[in-house]
């Protein structure tokens, strides 16, 4: 085993549980790398209630204070990023340039909460003669994060700053098919001076987050996760009255206009299909292929071809993934798709135990073959042939997700009438995963997203926070 096994994070230290545990195997090559522990509801009573009594202390200080640990976490995160990427790359899968962007990405998230104090300065007016309103925005209490194992550093970050800066305390819940980085960044939040008990890791699976939804001392939580259990965790953390913001699965679709820049369009559509082996809920699932398309259709098919497993494409996480994913390529192959490129079988010299799938490219798929709505979450292009701009749109509209939709044109009253037409949270404009930076928040529509609001950038500073109105009268 190459790490010492994990234990949950709880007051500050690591802690053991008597639960069972899971193996936690690389998809790089099948190395052992640690074990997890799979949480019993004794152990989320622990961290709730160590979470619960750290919460006055934390509030009491100031924002300036408290955002004085985000700054030194962040440029602990800034330190560490080699060590981070690889425990990244080696419980994911991705590449390490892709784990490096993801600690990158967590280092932007942390300085938005960082430049908090700069940002929320509360509202005040005299609203009548000698009567003055003003509006604080207070912490909730104890809340919870719970997230998927396909970004195990930028996912915990898009809320773990901002709800603590804003003075709560928190129960995570990483996925436990990735829970090495967990540990890690609370290790440094603690080296970054973050007082003992505001942030509390407990590992398991879905057993621990009925737990947290079902826990009456949490007052919100996000999740981030597949479409059926982000309805789950929505129904149930909203039935003990929990704010809750649950971020489900997606099927982008990138439209592809005649006039779209050849070069640009299929590099951009390649890498968004097949970056991080496609397990990104900004991918891009399907290109509608508009009108006379084929030299842009053999570009990137050219181009996928450059992405080689092991090398510059990553790892899918498991062999079940594995599996998945290349049963989805068969069954569209037997129900009519026709197979540019096949990555069925991919295997890396050197690296035999890893679980790999070559990039991938369905032509001719139709709206009722089964890929065309099922999330692959693997690095797998379908094509779709519309004849027009509104038969694209129509496609892109009728999928129940909406996270990412995209178009290629050089066409300005084209890309406005997609963009006003799309039914989906972020739109690109020749823009292959059009996540926005901070603090332009990130959120989908549809059925990639349950709840009111973004997960980060502004919209989250309301989330984790609830609205304190004053009316003040001082009498001469
Ligand atoms: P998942 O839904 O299987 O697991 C997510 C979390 O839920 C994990 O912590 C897991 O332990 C827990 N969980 C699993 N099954 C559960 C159940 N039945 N009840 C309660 N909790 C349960 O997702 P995953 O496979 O880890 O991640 C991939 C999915 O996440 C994809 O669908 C992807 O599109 C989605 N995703 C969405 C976004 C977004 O912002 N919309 C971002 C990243 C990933």
């Amino acid at each position: 085993m190459k790490y010492a096994p994990l234990e949950n994070f709880i007051n500050g230290t690591h802690t053991s549980s008597n639960a069972a545990t899971l193996e936690i195997t690389s998809p790089v090559n099948g190395q052992l790398l640690s074990s997890v522990p799979l949480s019993s509801t004794d152990d989320v009573q622990t961290a709730v209630a160590t979470a619960q009594a750290a919460f006055a202390t934390w509030s009491g200080l100031t924002l300036r204070q408290r955002c004085d640990v985000f700054y030194r976490y962040r440029n602990l995160l800034q330190d560490n990023l080699d060590e981070l990427s690889q425990i990244c790359h080696e419980e994911n899968g991705k590449t390490i340039g892709e784990s490096k962007a993801e600690v990158l990405k967590a280092i932007e998230l942390t300085e938005l909460a960082c430049a908090l104090p700069n940002i929320v300065t509360g509202e005040s007016l005299e609203v009548s003669p000698g009567f003055d309103c003003s509006i604080q925005q207070a912490p909730l209490g104890v809340v919870s994060c719970i997230t998927p194992f396909n970004f195990p550093i930028m996912v915990p970050h898009w809320t773990i700053p901002m709800a603590l800066a804003l003075g709560n305390t928190m129960v995570f819940k990483p996925s436990e098919q990735v829970p090495l980085s967990a540990n890690r960044a609370a290790e440094l939040l603690t080296e970054a001076g973050l007082p003992d008990g505001v942030f509390n890791v407990i590992h398991g699976d879905r057993s621990v987050v009925e737990a947290i939804c079902d826990h009456n001392d949490i007052r919100a939580l996000t999740f981030v996760g597949s479409t059926p259990v982000a309805q789950a965790v929505y129904a149930r953390a909203t039935s003990t009255f929990k704010r809750a913001l649950a971020m489900g699965g997606a099927k982008n679709h990138l439209i592809v206009m005649p006039d779209a820049e050849v070069q640009h369009t299929a590099s951009n559509v390649a890498a968004s299909a097949c970056g991080c082996a496609g397990q990104r809920c900004m991918a891009a699932a399907t290109m509608v292929a508009v009108g006379e398309v084929d030299h842009i259709v053999d570009q990137v098919v050219e181009q996928s071809k450059a992405l080689v497993p092991g090398d510059n494409l990553g790892a899918v996480i498991s062999a079940n993934a594995k599996d998945r994913i290349e049963h989805f390529i068969t069954e569209a192959e037997e129900q009519g798709a026709t197979v540019l490129l096949d990555g069925r079988g991919a295997t890396v010299a050197g690296y035999e135990g890893g679980t790999y799938v070559g990039p991938t490219i369905l032509d001719n798929v139709t709206a009722d073959m089964t890929i065309a709505s099922a999330e692959v979450f693997g690095p797998v292009l379908s094509i779709i042939r519309a004849n027009d701009l509104k038969e694209a749109i129509d496609l892109e509209n009728a999928s129940p997700y909406g996270n990412a939709a995209v178009v290629y044109t050089q066409d300005g009253q084209v890309a406005r009438q997609f963009a006003d037409q799309a039914s989906a949270g972020m739109i690109g404009v020749n823009v292959g995963v059009p996540v926005p930076r901070e603090p332009f928040g990130f959120g989908g529509w549809n059925d990639s997203r349950f709840g009111v609001g973004d997960i980060t950038g502004r919209g989250s500073i309301q989330f984790w926070t609830q609205a304190k109105k004053i009316t003040s009268h001082w009498v001469e």
